[in-house]
């Protein structure tokens, strides 16, 4: 079947390919460590679902305006400014379908053919293919599992071209963890300034960061220095919720305009009784937030312990998100059982099918997303957004793994 060009541009989503590719496992019965989807294991609160049963039980269940019910645009900017001392107005706030969706269309509506967008890398799966879709040119921005992958203005502004029209920063990093520090992040957003080049920063895992460090958004910097810049959130991680597709965008108005055009003529609203759920979320206890890192805290240490005592594997210890991603290459190595480069297209279903991260899933039933994905060959993604017990079972079958490799 022929289809449009644009579609092969990319691949499908190696994150989404991997659980899914767990989910055939367990459907055969097969008792599978999942550490593959970044998705809390918490149920959503309770006061957020009876937000969407009250909406169901009013009727709410109509077309909304395209980019959102104004009383969610303005309770998203309180609840911003209340957590993050932003200063958001709801005409610049668009609801969007996830986060994800929210990325897309910005995107969409920033970017022309043939201009560059500067990811730093390791970087999350669907920035790239999102700005290839859109026809621009992704550029991989470096950095070093020796530097805890710390991401510095300096570099940023060394790999600016007169082609940049965007850089994407993610921190809390996924699949890192690394978080860019509050001054350097500053000094970011004024190299985009100066450059004139936009910054989108995606602070989806902004409320999950270790060690008592305080959730900070790039939003905060005085008014004069956002003419160009967007901030990305999602509901999803911050009130597991990711079922639910929920997320928005903070941004100058026109751009805001733009992004509830597209919305406008292709998803229409966000699903009108999430809107509702998410308007509790705003208004309500963060309480479970705070549950929900205390456990991930107990967890990470779990998994560094576990990861750190199988020979061979060197691990950076996240400092936000709930990612663990390890350097496996040394410890794989040793067995001879090398990470398959991705193909030449890096293409999603060929990582997923190929190299340590499939002969995990095949031989001890251990789900991770290849580093390759993430464009870091010889790394595995593993997700510590699953129970203690699972975490202590995967660890225990990963360490066999490993140590089988290397006696092999
Ligand atoms: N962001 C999560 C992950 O990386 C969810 C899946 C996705 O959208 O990629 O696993």
């Amino acid at each position: 079947m022929e289809l449009a060009q644009r579609i092969d541009r990319i691949a499908e989503s190696p994150t989404m390919a991997m659980a899914a590719e767990a989910e055939r496992y367990k459907s055969r019965g097969v008792d599978v460590v999942d550490f593959s989807v970044g998705e809390p294991d918490f149920p959503t609160p309770e006061h957020i679902k009876r937000g969407a049963i009250h909406a169901l039980e009013q009727n709410l269940t109509k077309y909304t305006a395209a980019g959102g019910i104004m009383p969610l645009r303005q309770a998203i900017c309180d609840w911003h400014r209340a957590q993050l001392g932003t200063n958001y107005e709801a005409k610049e706030c668009v609801v969007s379908v996830g986060g994800k969706h929210a990325i897309f269309n910005a995107v969409s509506v920033l970017v022309n053919s043939g201009d560059e967008v500067l990811i730093p890398s390791p970087c999350w799966v669907s920035f790239p293919d999102i700005v290839k879709y859109a026809g621009g040119k992704p550029v991989a921005l470096q950095t070093l599992a020796s530097e805890n992958f710390a991401l510095r203005a300096s570099a940023v502004e060394a790999a600016i071209t007169p082609r940049t029209r965007m850089v994407i920063v993610n921190s809390p990093s996924n699949p890192t963890g690394a978080v860019v520090p509050d001054e350097e992040f500053a000094r970011i957003l004024d190299v985009c300034q100066r450059r004139g080049v936009w910054l989108l920063s995606d602070e989806c895992y902004s409320h999950f960061l270790y060690d008592g460090a305080r959730p900070f958004s790039i939003g905060s910097v005085p008014v004069e220095n956002k003419d160009k810049l967007i901030v990305i959130g999602s509901f999803s991680k911050t009130f597991a919720m990711t079922g639910w597709r929920l997320g928005y965008a903070l941004a100058p108005e026109l751009l805001v305009k733009a992004m509830i055009k597209l919305q406008s003529q292709s998803t229409s609203n966000p699903t009108s009784i999430a809107q509702y759920a998410g308007l509790e979320a705003m208004r309500g206890s963060m309480d479970t937030v705070a549950v929900m890192l205390a456990e991930y805290a107990r967890r990470r240490a779990r998994v560094m312990a576990g990861l750190r005592a199988i020979p061979g594997v060197v691990c950076s210890e996240p400092a936000g998100a709930f990612y663990a991603f390890p350097n496996v290459s040394g410890a794989a190595r040793q067995g001879g059982a090398i990470p398959a480069a991705a193909n030449e297209k890096g293409n999603a279903a060929g990582v997923a099918k190929g190299g340590v991260a499939q002969d995990l899933l095949e031989r001890v039933h251990v789900a991770v997303v290849p580093g390759e994905a993430f464009g870091a060959p010889g790394h595995l993604r593993i997700s510590y957004a699953t129970s203690m017990d699972r975490i202590d079972e995967g660890l225990r079958r990963l360490a066999q793994f490993f140590s089988a490799a290397a006696a092999a």
